[in-house]
């Protein structure tokens, strides 16, 4: 009996759920993001998070949340990811190269999804850190052009350099193929990009909060204040981030839904515990 022609076909997994990292990018030191190859079966909507992980020294999984950062259509996955020093998971993930493999545990969930907010006109993305994962996919997916007039993407780090992952990304997406031809030059009204920084001087500063109850983002977009009519949004950051944000969103009369109960924003936490 010979078995070489199925054992070529189908090479043995040395983990279980293992994916293959196609590419890595680190931005800073803290930040990179990386491919891996897309488990046929996985189906998932745009926002949403899975387990992802390595072996530890013993081969038992150290498994973190991870943002799904690529879009639903992508036929690979993206991950934008921390590096915390003496973190178990991410000090030995951010020496991933390609052709390594990671665990990815193909059961997607998440709160960061369309279908989580009633219609409207204008959705808002809120993120800081690494929270803007989830908007990297809702930015690339068409269905939040075909739901709402207009996006945009508020996205604060501490310093310039922390920006990169999501300047580039909406550049490119400005310059998008399939974009392009849905919506035509029309599209750089569409979404909106407005970065700042905390710590560092650069063009746009202040914290998302801030700039939101002072009416300066308004301001500098030409555009109305919230409100529940009108604008929908999304939160993702630090704890402290979504508590406050949540607050200033129910200033301007928007209720927090959630899949089973569209109303007009939702939440995530982009992370567990303090921050760094
Ligand atoms: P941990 O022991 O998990 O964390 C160590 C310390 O670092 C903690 O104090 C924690 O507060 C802080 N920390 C952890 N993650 C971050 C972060 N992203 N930004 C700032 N401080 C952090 N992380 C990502 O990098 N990208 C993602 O897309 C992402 N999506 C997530 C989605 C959800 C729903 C949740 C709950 C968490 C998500 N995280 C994400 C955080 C991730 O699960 C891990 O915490 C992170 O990878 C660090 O793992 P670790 O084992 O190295 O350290």
């Amino acid at each position: 009996l010979d078995l070489s022609v199925d054992i070529a076909a189908k090479p043995a997994k040395t983990l279980p759920d293992a994916q293959t990292v196609t590419s890595v990018r680190h931005w800073t030191d803290r930040l990179f993001s990386f491919r891996v190859t897309r488990p046929a079966s996985l189906r998932f909507r745009s926002g949403e998070f899975v387990m992802i992980g390595l072996p530890d020294d013993n081969g038992k999984p150290i498994l973190r949340a991870y943002s799904i950062a690529s879009p639903n259509w992508d036929e690979e996955l993206e991950f934008y990811s921390i590096k915390v020093p003496d973190g178990p998971l991410t000090s030995r993930l951010q020496n991933i190269q390609p052709g390594d493999q990671i665990i990815l545990r193909p059961k997607p969930v998440g709160t960061l999804v369309l279908d989580a907010l009633l219609p409207g006109k204008r959705m808002w993305f809120l993120a800081t850190g690494t929270g803007i994962a989830p908007f990297a996919s809702l930015m690339r997916d068409p269905e939040t052009y075909e739901r709402y007039e207009q996006v945009v993407m508020m996205h604060t780090c501490r310093t310039a350099d922390e920006l990169a992952y999501g300047r580039e990304l909406v550049e490119n997406l400005r310059h998008d193929p399939l974009l392009g031809e849905l919506y035509g030059e029309e599209f750089a009204s569409r979404l909106l990009y407005y970065p700042t920084t905390t710590r560092e001087e650069s063009p746009l500063m202040g914290r998302i909060t801030d700039n939101l109850t002072s009416g300066k983002v308004f301001a500098d977009l030409n555009l109305p204040a919230m409100d529940a009519a009108n604008d929908r949004a999304m939160i993702c950051g630090s704890l402290a981030f979504n508590t406050d944000v949540k607050a200033v969103l129910e200033g301007f009369g928007l209720r927090e839904g959630a899949n089973s109960d569209p109303k007009e924003f939702v939440v995530e936490k982009a992370f567990v515990g303090d921050g760094i």
